[in-house]
């Protein structure tokens, strides 16, 4: 029964996309969720996922990956440096980047592992303070330190929005910022937003709860 739902929700989302958009990426954010319905969806021959804690990830995404070739795993939570190593081994992007001494920290993992992800920087575009994420000045500065002294692969930027806030504009401040910098790729936009996020020229968006129902606050 669930099974069901979640393929049908899985084609509402394809669809929902593809008629705004055919130039957006859906990320499957599958946190709190067991690898039965994961694979609901891996067997649709949806590819790319999304985790936001690594010790859940270490028991779900070893296995999986050893399974089903081809997985992408994208990495979207607030990340400590003690866990980089983790992150590096089993992750292929990194879209929470937002310091420097975590991006030279990945940059070292990167080199010793022979392992080579992509990364986003995270900007916190409603200056919370229990947001991960830099502001967009910080973000210019961030990127450049980066790009001078470090070969890790930053590919684009990531927002998560205020709850209570019109989302248009934290999306089209990321898309300027994106610009800006040279950087085509942005994260953003959720299950509550992301044909919104699309218009402002989302390359890929993060959806869960639109697919598997809603969570447990975690
Ligand atoms: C949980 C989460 C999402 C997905 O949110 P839904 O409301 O389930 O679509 C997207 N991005 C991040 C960073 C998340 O932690």
């Amino acid at each position: 029964m669930i099974k069901n739902l979640i393929i049908k929700n899985l084609e509402e989302c394809y669809n929902d996309i593809a008629n705004i958009s055919k130039n957006t990426q859906i990320q499957i954010v599958s946190k709190q969720q067991n690898t039965e319905n994961i694979e609901t969806i891996i067997k649709q021959g949806h590819l790319l996922f999304g985790e936001n804690k690594i010790q859940e990830a270490k028991l779900k995404w070893p296995y999986l990956k050893e399974k089903y070739s081809n997985i992408k795993l994208h990495f979207i939570g607030s990340l400590q440096k003690n866990k980089v190593k983790d992150v590096v081994n089993i992750f292929d992007a990194v879209e929470s980047v937002d310091r420097y001494s975590l991006a030279e920290k990945l940059d070292l993992y990167e080199k010793k592992m022979n392992r080579k992800l992509k990364y986003y920087i995270q900007v916190n575009s409603g200056s919370e303070k229990q947001k991960g994420g830099v502001s967009p000045e910080e973000c210019i500065n961030l990127y450049k330190l980066c790009k001078k002294n470090l070969d890790i692969n930053i590919v684009g930027l990531m927002c998560i929005p205020p709850l209570n806030e019109e989302p248009s504009l934290h999306f089209a401040l990321i898309s300027n910022l994106a610009k800006e910098l040279g950087l085509k790729e942005m994260s953003m936009g959720m299950s509550s937003d992301f044909k919104i996020a699309i218009e402002f020229g989302s390359t890929q968006v993060r959806i869960g709860q639109k697919i598997f129902g809603p969570r447990s606050k975690s």
